[in-house]
């Protein structure tokens, strides 16, 4: 009787002056409600003639049985939104067709000053679905196919009974996981694998951290991030099209760890410990990290590309970059020095020791590599071309300090970085004494790199230099 991760149903139908949401209007609105109570369906119907404020077309008069001498004296919708959006409240907004009735209730509240959202069931797509290879899927034909009987066809409250009906006779008629499931599937309401006990996404916090995926072995198979958990989890388990790792994970799994941060970075940076640490068996992105860089110019110009081992965070700040792979390096200089005339040879691009380079061939090299430009020269513009990549000076003399307050605002985790780079993370004025006062060695991390400069240039990183009392 309805799938019970939902809550309630509304069946909607709607009687109308045309076909278009935006410039025609409502004349009948009927609902019926459906709450779900100790596994009994307690229904309430619901139904209202809609004075439109505009005659009704002639032939809309024909199909609805719906006049204008009928509509004249009743309310219009600005008087009924009220009611029919305390109706609606709470639940599944199910009809035939709904983007239809959807998209006209969806103006009518906002011609009347209301927002209205709601999760929405197409019954239509339901009926596709359920019996792909029926012929017609219009509410006559289901009706017809189900041998339902809603009383007055056409007219608003009669076309929701039957589209109430019709789930009922779907349960009646197929296994009830057969049609939880479908109907999930078309609300993209993740279906958790059966392994995993029914529950296990409430028991997630829609809030900022990390999660751990578990087989039956005790090291994880997948390691993952987020601003919700809740929701990232339930992603990996609800898309029509999964990826192969999903599909992967949804055969293994068997159970979710979590652990809460306060804030996106925390998040990022316990990630980024745990999938180094716990080599989790289904995570790509470790070995794509190692083959991240940073760009140098040598004095005689020669390129040099840093990969993350290698990487001195000291030396971080004035580097280009940082990239994700020396492919993406190269890719970002071509372009560069195509919409700057400069050399490819003198950029690393080309092998080849002597004569014009390939940009040069094609006349978009200003020609250092012919000897028609000073190299200074070249060298200047490149590095004008460049700027916008080039890693910014560490505004401190040291350590610094980025705070993250958990939204709900019982935590606050104080992360210390240096050079862009990460040193360690305290819950405490006392864990952050002991960092100041002894810190590691920064060690360059690509995502945790990215994301402190991201949100350094969007004026967003507040970087707080230390309190030297606290150590
Ligand atoms: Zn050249």
């Amino acid at each position: 009787m309805l799938p019970a991760a939902l809550p309630a149903f509304a069946f909607v139908d709607l009687e109308t002056t045309g076909t278009h949401a935006a410039g025609d209007r409502i004349t009948e609105i009927g609902i019926v409600r459906v709450d779900v109570v100790d596994g009994a369906p307690q229904v309430r119907e619901w139904s209202s003639l809609v004075d439109p404020e505009v005659p009704i077309p002639p032939a809309i008069q024909a199909l609805t049985g719906i006049t204008d001498a009928m509509v004249r004296g009743a309310p219009c919708f600005g008087h009924l939104s009220a009611d029919v959006a305390s109706l609606l409240e709470g639940c599944v907004f199910a009809a035939h067709n709904a983007r239809f009735d959807y998209g006209f209730l969806k103006h009518a509240f906002a011609r009347a000053g209301r927002a209205f959202t709601a999760r929405v069931l197409c019954t239509v797509r339901l009926s596709r679905r359920l019996y792909p290879d029926a012929q017609g899927h219009g509410l006559d034909a289901v009706i017809a196919r189900h041998a339902l009987d809603p009383g007055a066809r056409h007219r608003a409250l009669g076309d929701a009974r039957a589209i109430w009906q019709f789930v009922q006779r779907l349960y009646d008629a197929h296994p009830r996981s057969v049609v939880d499931e479908a109907i999930k599937r078309l609300m993209r309401i993740p279906s958790l694998p059966a392994q995993l006990p029914p529950d296990a996404l409430d028991a997630l916090p829609e809030g900022p951290g990390v999660y751990l995926f578990y087989g039956d072995n005790p090291l994880p198979l997948y390691i993952g991030k987020s601003v919700n958990l809740r929701e990232r989890v339930g992603a990996h388990f609800s898309s029509d099209w999964r990826s192969e790792t999903d599909l992967r994970l949804s055969r293994e799994i068997r159970r979710i760890e979590h652990e809460e941060t306060a804030g996106e970075l925390g998040a990022l940076l316990r990630e980024a410990i745990l999938i180094k640490a716990r080599l989790p068996a289904h995570n790509r992105a470790l070995r794509r990290k190692e083959e991240a860089g940073v760009l140098t110019f040598a004095e005689d110009g020669a390129p040099r590309y840093t990969p993350a081992a290698a990487i001195d965070a000291l030396d971080l700040p004035g580097a280009y970059g940082p990239f994700a792979s020396r492919a993406a390096m190269r890719a970002c200089l071509r372009e560069r020095a195509a919409d700057h005339r400069l050399c490819w040879r003198r950029l690393g691009l080309e092998r080849r020791p002597q004569g014009p380079c390939f940009a040069r061939q094609l006349r978009r090299c200003e020609g250092v590599c012919v000897g028609a430009e000073e190299p200074a020269v070249h060298d200047g513009r490149r590095d004008a071309a460049l700027e916008p990549l080039r890693i910014p000076p560490w505004p401190a003399h040291g350590p610094a300090i980025v705070r993250e307050a958990a939204p709900s605002g019982d935590r606050v985790d104080a992360h210390v970085i240096d050079r862009w780079c990460w040193l360690g993370t305290a819950r405490d004025d006392g864990e952050l004494a002991a960092l100041l006062d002894a810190p590691p060695r920064p060690t360059f991390d690509l995502d945790v790199t990215r994301l402190l400069l991201r949100r350094h240039a969007s004026r967003q990183l507040a970087l707080a230099v230390p309190d030297r009392a606290l150590a």
